[in-house]
């Protein structure tokens, strides 16, 4: 008989390692992308492969200004415009973060002095001129760079009787540069009227958000008012309205299709068939 035997040596436990884990966890999070709109966990490459729609309700996701040029522009024809042209912190405004280091910053994670890329291109064949923004530059925001660069684009319009599309993405005005950047808003109309003066047109393709400073001027000029389906536009967002006027607020308040149905936007136009619709209203407006 024993009495006494071995004792069993307990298996020690497995080590995890934490921070394997947690990148392991991540890299999984990254494949999949939740609609804003219908809240729909979508799978990111599915998503891509549709043009960045979601696949269950139609919302247009926001998109980088090279997929923009790709899906609108014929290929090869895109030559970006005033690409040199960089920003000053001419009020030495600091927040939390002085605007100088904000500005390097951004400038360094997105690859672009500003928030908007012109340029001239071609789509089916019919030449324009472009403004692009980058919502990933500081929220899109129209600063006295951005302001600046629409203006000279109208003004090339004008000069030599080219149509013009600007593309918006933005919340609105920088406040970073106070009066200087509010002051885009009119000197942007100005040259849009100059350019409707040589009945050249100016179209706005609204994307998601368009709201603030953009919307009340470029964003609302154009001839033709396009957006994409279930794209935010509007002045203030629906929580400050919502807060000041203290009544509930429509269903889709502020959304395209709601803005279609009260006339503020001629037409919603799907990614898919932007650059067909385009094509086929400047030829109806050119000829
Ligand atoms: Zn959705």
């Amino acid at each position: 008989m024993i009495f006494f035997g071995k004792k069993k040596e307990k298996k020690p436990h497995k080590e995890i390692d934490i921070k394997k884990e947690i990148k392991k966890a991540e890299k999984e999070e990254s494949l999949w992308i939740k609609c804003s709109s219908c809240q729909e966990l979508l799978y990111i490459k599915e998503v891509e492969r549709n043009q960045h729609i979601c696949l269950k309700c139609e919302y247009h996701f926001p998109i980088s200004v090279e997929n923009r040029i790709k899906l609108t522009f014929d290929e090869g024809s895109f030559n970006e415009l005033f690409g040199s042209i960089g920003p000053v912190d001419f009020l030495k405004f600091k927040d939390t973060k002085s605007y100088k280091a904000r500005l390097e910053e951004t400038q360094e994670q997105v690859k672009r002095p500003d928030a908007v890329v012109c340029g001239h291109g071609k789509i089916n064949g019919i030449d324009v001129l472009t403004a692009i923004f980058d919502f990933s530059f500081m929220g899109g925001s129209l600063g006295s760079v951005v302001g600046e660069k629409i203006t000279r684009t109208l003004e090339a319009g004008a000069e030599k009787r080219l149509p013009v599309i600007i593309f918006c993405a933005s919340g609105g005005a920088r406040m970073q540069e106070g009066i200087m950047s509010l002051m885009q808003m009119s000197k942007v109309s100005g040259a849009i009227y100059r350019l409707k003066s040589t009945k050249m047109p100016y179209i706005s393709v609204l994307t998601d958000p368009t709201l603030g400073g953009v919307t009340a001027s470029m964003g609302m000029l154009g001839d033709i008012i396009i957006a994409e389906p279930k794209a935010m536009i509007g002045f203030a967002g629906p929580r400050v309205i919502k807060e000041t006027i203290k009544e509930e607020l429509p269903q889709g308040f502020q959304r395209a299709e709601y803005l279609l149905e009260h006339g503020m936007i001629d037409m919603i136009v799907s990614r898919k068939e932007l650059k067909r619709q385009l094509s086929t209203l400047l030829k109806l407006i050119l000829s």
